[in-house]
C-alpha cells in the first residue's frame, strides 16, 4: 500500500518505529507534516495540496495529530475520508477523544466503567457536585490537559471550591471526578489496535505523587490483562472512533475504569516495557483495512427519500416473537435486517431461518413509515430517589 503518516515530528521514536514497520513490510511510506496540507475545496471534489502542489494518491494514512493542532489536523483528516483514504482513526474520534468531557458523555451510555465524574459552570452548584461524586478527596482536571498537568487532587470541599473557581476564572472548564483510592497511583495503559489488545503496561506513580504519567515520573512495566480489561478497552476505542488507540483505565474494586482513551498514543514507553512490536501491529492492520473506507453509513443511507436506517425493538407482546425472519413479514414491508442484538451478541447479517426473540434489537435499513411502529419508546432516565422542592423552581 501506499501510506502517508501525518505527522510534525518526523524523528520521534513513534513516527520512525512506523514508517520502518511500514518500510520493512515492502510499503511505500512517507511522513508528512500535517500542517504543509491545504484543504481543497476549490474543484468538484475534495481534494488536499501538499507543501502547494496536488498530493498524489495514497491508500492509507496514519495520523498523529498533537494536542496543539487538532482543529488543522482533524481537519485534514477528515478531508482523507471525504477522499476515500482509509484511517484508523476519524477526525470525529479523534476530536471527541481530546476533550475529556467530551469523551467521557459519550462513553456514558455504553455500559463502560469510568470514575464519576460531573460538570458544572456555576460556582453554587459546585458543593453539590462535589459531594455527587462522593465527596473529598476528589479530582479535578482541566478538559484538555495531557501528560497529567492539569489534573489535582483537593484534599477537602473548601479547596476543591477555591481551586475550580481559580481555573474558571480564568476561563479554562474543569471537571471534577472522584479520586479512586484503590488505584494507588497506578494505571493501565492498554494499546488497542482494531478489535484487539496489542500490548498493555502498568504505570505507578513515584512517592507521594497520585499521577503515574511517566512525564511525572511514573515508572512502567509490561502486564497481561484479563478479558475484563481487555474487553472494555476495545470497546471504549471502537465506540470513540478509534482503531489505534491508548486506553487508560484505573484499576477500580469492581473493576476497570476508563479515564481516557488516546488517539495518537506514544509507542516508545510501551514497547520498552513490553518488547512487543506495537508498531508493526498497526501497519498490518492499517494494510488489512485499506479496501474498507470509513464511511457514514446514516448519512449515505438516507438520501433515498422515505428510507433509513433504525433500530428496532422486537416486544415482548409482538407475533414476532418466536418467528423465523423469513415468516416475520419485514421483507415484505421492504426491510432489511443488517445486524440483530441479542443483550451483548451480535449476529451479522441474520439469517432467513434466525428465530427472533423478545427484546432483540434489529439494525434495519428501510422504509421509514414501515418501521415506525417498531421504533422502542424512548429511553426513560432512572427514577432517583429524591425529596421534591416545596416551591416550584425556575430554571434559566
Ligand atoms: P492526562 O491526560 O493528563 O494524563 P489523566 O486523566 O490520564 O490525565 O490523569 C493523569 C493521571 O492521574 C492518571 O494517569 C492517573 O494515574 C491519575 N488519575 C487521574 N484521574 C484519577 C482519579 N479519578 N482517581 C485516581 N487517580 C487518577
Amino acid at each position: 500500500m501506499k501510506l502517508a503518516i501525518l505527522s510534525r515530528a518526523p524523528r520521534t521514536y513513534s513516527t520512525q518505529r512506523l514508517r520502518t514497520a511500514a518500510l520493512d513490510r515492502g510499503h511505500d511510506v512517507k511522513v508528512l507534516n500535517t500542517l504543509r496540507f491545504a484543504i481543497d475545496l476549490s474543484g468538484p471534489e475534495p481534494d488536499l495540496q501538499f507543501r502547494g502542489r496536488p498530493l498524489s494518491d495514497y491508500d492509507a494514512v496514519v495520523p498523529r495529530i498533537g494536542n496543539s493542532i487538532t482543529y488543522f489536523g482533524t481537519a485534514v483528516v477528515r478531508q482523507f475520508e471525504q477522499m476515500d483514504v482509509y484511517t484508523p482513526n476519524t477526525a470525529n474520534g479523534i476530536a471527541n477523544s481530546r476533550d475529556k468531557l467530551r469523551a467521557t458523555q459519550i462513553l456514558s451510555r455504553h455500559n463502560i466503567g469510568m470514575p464519576a465524574t460531573t460538570f458544572v459552570r456555576n460556582r453554587a452548584d459546585v458543593n453539590a457536585a462535589i459531594n455527587r461524586v462522593g465527596g473529598a478527596p476528589v479530582v479535578i482536571k482541566l478538559l484538555e490537559g495531557t501528560q497529567g498537568i492539569g489534573v489535582i487532587l483537593a484534599p477537602e470541599i473548601k479547596v476543591a471550591e477555591a481551586i475550580i473557581e481559580t481555573l474558571q476564572s480564568t476561563q479554562q472548564n474543569v471537571l471534577i471526578q472522584a479520586f479512586v483510592t484503590e488505584s494507588r497511583g497506578r494505571d493501565i495503559r492498554a494499546l488497542v489496535v482494531g478489535d484487539r489488545v496489542v500490548a498493555a503496561m502498568r504505570r505507578t506513580a513515584q512517592g507521594g505523587e497520585f499521577r503515574s504519567n511517566v512525564h511525572r515520573g511514573g515508572t512502567v512495566e509490561g502486564v497481561e490483562l484479563t478479558p475484563e480489561y481487555e474487553q472494555t478497552a476495545v470497546r471504549a476505542a471502537q465506540i470513540m472512533g478509534l482503531r489505534v488507540a491508548g486506553v487508560d483505565m484505573l484499576e477500580g474494586n469492581e473493576g476497570p475504569l476508563v479515564m481516557e482513551v488516546n488517539s495518537s498514543p506514544g509507542l516508545q514507553g510501551i514497547e520498552t516495557a513490553t518488547k512487543l512490536d506495537v508498531a508493526g501491529a498497526i501497519i498490518d492492520y492499517v494494510s488489512n483495512q485499506v479496501a474498507f473506507p470509513e464511511i457514514d453509513v446514516r448519512q449515505r443511507l438516507t438520501v433515498s427519500t422515505g428510507y433509513g436506517v433504525a433500530e428496532l425493538v422486537v416486544h415482548s407482546a409482538s407475533d414476532l416473537v418466536g418467528q423465523p425472519l423469513r415468516d416475520s413479514g419485514l421483507t415484505d414491508r421492504d426491510i432489511t435486517v443488517l445486524t440483530l442484538h441479542r443483550g451483548t451478541q451480535v449476529v451479522p447479517n441474520p439469517k432467513p431461518g434466525q428465530r427472533l426473540e423478545a427484546e432483540d434489537r434489529l439494525l434495519c435499513f428501510g422504509k421509514l413509515e414501515e418501521m415506525r411502529s417498531m421504533i422502542p419508546e424512548r429511553r426513560r432516565r432512572r427514577a432517583k430517589v429524591r425529596k421534591l422542592p416545596k416551591q416550584p423552581i425556575h430554571e434559566g
